[in-house]
């Protein structure tokens, strides 16, 4: 299966993938999704949303135990945050079938459509739009870089826009969802595991900063008369990271866009967006605040004005916990086998699913913790101890 999905959408310059929505990378990998459901006899279809499924027995009874993930990139992506998840989900199957399982509940295996959110800025599109947290008109106003608007986009690639929209009767279908992915993080490798349970995935959000001082000549300007608003958002910087650290969560100032943006003029705006995450609501409040008084600070030191707008937030998702005590006990077994239990401050399908279904994740060591990058890795024997595991879960909550 790797080596199948090894050339599709893979930049040849930097080695990372291009899948997005509804682009030719995109479609090729959903061709290869529907090949390995029929080729293992598994009812294939598409929902009104674009996600693809494949299921094993009749799903309508409704507890059906679902695993997937997603095919899609994020510009440059490595090859396993996504795929990981669907291969492992077919691979866990086949080890099934290997081991003689006898399938009490049917099985289903997804990929959703559009998770990265690489192409129209919003990420997982598709289990969002089946549980009903983007409306149809949002996500008709969804435009790519070229100005192509999601419907438009998924006509061109041969989907029909026109029943998008919230799908509870197939969220019905679905008695527990568990998404295996690659860790996008070292505490399996701090710890010494092949894989881990999620146990929530951290409150999240973007907070956009105004910096507005005064627009100078860099040669002319006595510093002493200067109202720098680099300087300030230079100590609002430092003040993130020390927050960040103090409350032991994530603080990064990674876009800014300064006017007039020249080499030779003293700015006379800064604007700076804060991404932060923290494993508690308390925590990330703490940091905000601790990031917003510095700033305001800074602010007032260099004769800037400053204000301060959040642009999105995404509460704690905590992951169902009888199903996650499931999980921890199949795959503890009657042995003091320890499966560590990790947050992470990524966002997941899995994450939207938990709203309306029972939902768990699954985490694969990656060595070196880089994800969303051409370098992020995982070893063999790490994956294949993923698929062992997956497989061991599906076991416990499908067969008999
Ligand atoms: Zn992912």
């Amino acid at each position: 299966m790797w080596r199948q999905l090894l050339p599709i959408g893979r930049d040849a310059a930097s080695g990372g993938y291009r899948r997005f929505a509804w682009t030719r990378a995109d479609s090729e990998c959903r061709r290869w999704f529907e090949e390995q459901a029929r080729g293992r006899g598994l009812t294939y279809e598409i929902d009104r949303n674009g996600n693809q499924w494949a299921w094993l027995g009749e799903p309508a009874r409704g507890d059906a135990v679902v695993t997937g993930s997603h095919l899609d990139s994020v510009p440059d992506g490595g090859a396993f945050d996504g795929p990981l998840g669907v291969v492992s989900a077919f691979a866990a199957l086949d080890e099934l079938r290997r081991r003689g399982a006898r399938f009490a509940k049917p099985l289903g295996i997804v990929n959703f459509g559009d998770e990265e959110g690489a192409r129209f800025g919003l990420a997982c599109v598709g289990s969002r739009l089946t549980a009903g947290a983007l409306t149809v008109e949002q996500a008709h106003r969804l435009t790519d870089g070229d100005g192509v608007t999601l419907p438009q986009a998924m006509e061109a690639a041969g989907h029909d826009p026109g029943a998008i929209g919230p799908d509870p009767e197939r969220l019905d279908l679905i008695g527990a969802f568990v998404e295996l992915h690659v860790e996008q993080g070292r505490a399996l490798d701090l710890s010494g595991d092949r894989v881990g349970i999620a146990s929530a995935i951290w409150p999240h959000g973007r907070w956009r900063f105004d910096f507005r001082g005064e627009a100078n000549h860099a040669g002319t300007t006595r510093l002493a008369d200067r109202r720098d608003p680099m300087l300030s958002y230079a100590g609002t910087v430092l003040a993130a990271r020390r927050e960040a650290e103090l409350a032991g969560a994530v603080a990064t100032f990674g876009k800014i866009a300064v006017e007039p943006n020249g080499v030779n003029a003293v700015p006379s705006l800064v604007r700076g967006w804060l991404d932060s995450r923290a494993s508690d609501q308390k925590s990330l409040d703490a940091v905000v605040d601790g990031v917003r008084q510095a700033a305001r600070a800074h602010a007032r030191e260099h004769g800037v004005t400053l204000d301060v707008e959040r642009e999105s937030f995404t509460p704690v998702v905590e992951f169902d916990h009888a199903l996650r005590d499931e999980l921890a006990r199949i795959l503890g077994g009657d042995t003091d086998l320890r499966v560590p239990v990790l947050g992470t401050g990524a966002g997941h399908d899995a994450g939207i699913l938990s709203g309306r279904v029972p939902t768990a994740m699954l985490f694969v060591r990656n060595p070196t913790g880089v994800s969303h990058s051409p370098a992020e890795s995982a070893d063999e024997d790490d994956c294949v101890a993923g698929v062992l595991a997956l497989a061991d879960v599906l076991e416990g909550l499908a067969c008999t």
